[in-house]
């Protein structure tokens, strides 16, 4: 059994390699950046995986669903209504069952695991918390929703500092948990370590659940040299005076973290992420199509099977 901790658009890459060669798997999604717009709870980092999962996925940009159209946004727009995040029609319908169903009295975690079972998906995705944990960047143009610096504002408010809303009180998913604690490998997917996993482990049954195991907990980075593949990942660890590297990502993960996977590329930093107390592992972690995915899933369970 493995469990991955998962964001959305980089981690959905590797989720996605293992499903295709493991029938036991299960994703514990991350919360963060949940937001209610228009009257509807949009939960992207699920509905990415969720969408990866069941192949319907626009990859290239890496939310949505393929080749959907954008007719109610054009018409919420011409109505004056703020368009600026994008929702595409299909998609909608993801949003609308969801609101429905939680109004209804469902839990995230009940939606979640319908709306897999509808699109055919084995493997379990899981939201790490049944509560609202709301990733906050704090700016020098105030504090905003996580969306709101990404998307409304494009990035370019500066960076000040992040909370997690709600992560003190919010009850971890049980069932999420349990998967951590039963599987024979836990990996953290390569992922905004801050505002993807960041939610989960500020969730203090995670971290402890993690450190119980962290021998067989591993973190594939995200930073590849001194950038990330893609997205704010660099700003957001600035922010928290990490250093933008894949030891800076380590020490972020801290105890939680056994095992941590790099570039080959980035072999002369592997002494400091030991010094952390992690093994090291060096592979290919560039995942640009789908051979790549299943290479890196095959060489962590690989990894993993041999210890
Ligand atoms: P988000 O929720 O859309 O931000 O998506 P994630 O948090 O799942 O993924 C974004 C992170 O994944 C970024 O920090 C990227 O650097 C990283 N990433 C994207 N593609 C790859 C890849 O192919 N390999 C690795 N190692 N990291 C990647």
């Amino acid at each position: 059994m493995i469990t991955v901790i998962s964001g959305g658009t980089g981690s959905v890459k590797l989720v996605r390699g293992l499903a295709a060669i493991t029938d036991d798997l299960t994703v514990i999604s991350n919360v963060g950046d949940n937001i209610w717009l228009y009257g509807l709870y949009i939960c992207p980092d699920i509905d990415t995986i969720v969408y990866g999962l069941a192949g319907i996925l626009d990859e290239k940009r890496g939310w949505g669903i393929r080749g959907d159209s954008f007719n109610c946004l054009d018409q919420l727009e011409k109505s004056g209504a703020p368009s600026w995040f994008s929702l595409g029609d299909r998609d909608l319908a993801m949003h609308l069952i969801r609101t429905q169903m939680l109004k209804g009295g469902d839990t995230l975690s009940e939606i979640t695991d319908e709306m897999r079972k509808q699109l055919g998906i084995s493997a379990r995705i899981i939201p790490a918390t049944d509560d609202q944990v709301t990733t906050m960047i704090g700016t020098d143009k105030g504090k905003m929703h996580l969306q709101e610096f990404w998307v409304k504002n494009q990035a370019r408010p500066q960076v000040k500092g992040i909370a997690f809303e709600g992560s003190e009180t919010a009850m971890p998913n049980k069932k999420a948990l349990h998967a951590i604690t039963k599987s024979d490998m836990v990996i953290i997917a390569p992922a905004n370590p801050v505002s993807s996993i960041g939610p989960t482990l500020a969730v203090k049954e995670f971290r402890h659940a993690l450190y119980g195991k962290r021998d067989r907990v591993v973190a594939v980075s995200p930073i590849i040299g001194d950038s990330a593949v893609s997205g704010p990942a660099v700003k957001y660890m600035k922010a928290l005076d990490l250093e933008n590297s894949p030891a800076g990502v380590a020490k972020y993960y801290g105890k939680s973290v056994g095992n941590y996977v790099i570039s080959g590329s980035d072999s002369a930093i592997a002494p400091s992420i030991r010094r952390l107390g992690m093994n090291v592992f060096e592979t290919d972690i560039l995942m640009k199509n789908k051979q790549a995915e299943i290479r890196l899933a095959r060489y962590l369970v690989a990894r993993f099977r041999e210890r």
